[in-house]
């Protein structure tokens, strides 16, 4: 289910410091331009596959940091069952137009899923906050984000699984307003019911699955965001 094939080689684990890829792009050419020592030059080698998942991986990570968010990217991890973080990062934060927003509860997201995230929050969330409730974001609340379990009365697993789904409950303003999708989707006034179809209509545009309380009761509380090939939005 997971669009990314797992990275050949384990990173090494452990904690690391919150990065911005830019910085972390540098220091690979560094690396990279370090590692020449003189030897003989390398036999070409005909192989059936060139392709390699690591420079999406990287690229990813380098869009995450032109886009201004804090991350650290996280080691991969085989859970087994069909459950694993690969390629995943913790987001820590990401940039509004005028100031980094906050996210609450968010556990492991791929990479691919978090580039997404960063650019609705900013262009999708802040900008309709500012909009339509004349005041800008400073905070997305989650219910998570990795969690190996089904697709609720299924037998197939969920994009939480793999780390591809975020489940987003609310909206923090800088007037100290709160929007949740369970409060104001049916209950809010005309203008926060207006915000939270305006930021559900963006997010269709920038994953490829979104359910929301127009799709089932379980999703009343939040919209399900995931970063999948397919495309479904509801
Ligand atoms: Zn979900």
């Amino acid at each position: 289910m997971h669009p990314w094939p797992a990275s050949p080689r384990r990173r090494p684990s452990g904690k690391l410091p919150p990065i911005r890829c830019a910085v972390s792009a540098l220091s690979a050419l560094a690396l990279a331009a370090c590692s020449s020592a003189p030897q003989a030059p390398p036999t070409p080698r005909r192989t059936t596959n060139n392709w390699s998942p690591a420079p999406a991986y990287n690229s990813c990570l380098a869009d995450l940091g032109n886009k201004e968010a804090t991350f650290t990217p996280l080691p991969d991890q085989y859970f087994g069952a069909g459950c694993s973080n690969i390629q995943t990062v913790k987001l820590l934060s990401v940039r509004g137009d005028y100031s980094a927003l906050g996210i609450t509860n968010l556990g492991p997201v791929t990479c691919r899923l978090a580039d997404a995230f960063a650019g609705w929050a900013r262009y999708g969330v802040d900008r309709a906050a500012r909009q339509i409730l004349g005041s800008q974001l400073v905070r997305i609340e989650t219910m998570g984000s990795y969690s190996c379990r089904n697709v609720a009365g299924s037998d197939h697993r969920s994009g939480h699984a793999t780390a591809s789904a975020i489940d987003v409950s609310g909206f923090v303003l800088a007037d100290g307003r709160r929007v949740s999708v369970l409060g104001q989707w049916n209950a809010g006034t005309p203008q926060e019911r207006e915000f939270l179809r305006v930021i559900h209509t963006s997010a269709c545009r920038r994953f490829g699955m979104v359910l929301g309380p127009d799709y089932n009761a379980a999703h009343r509380n939040h919209f399900h965001v995931e970063a999948v090939d397919s495309h479904f939005c509801r």
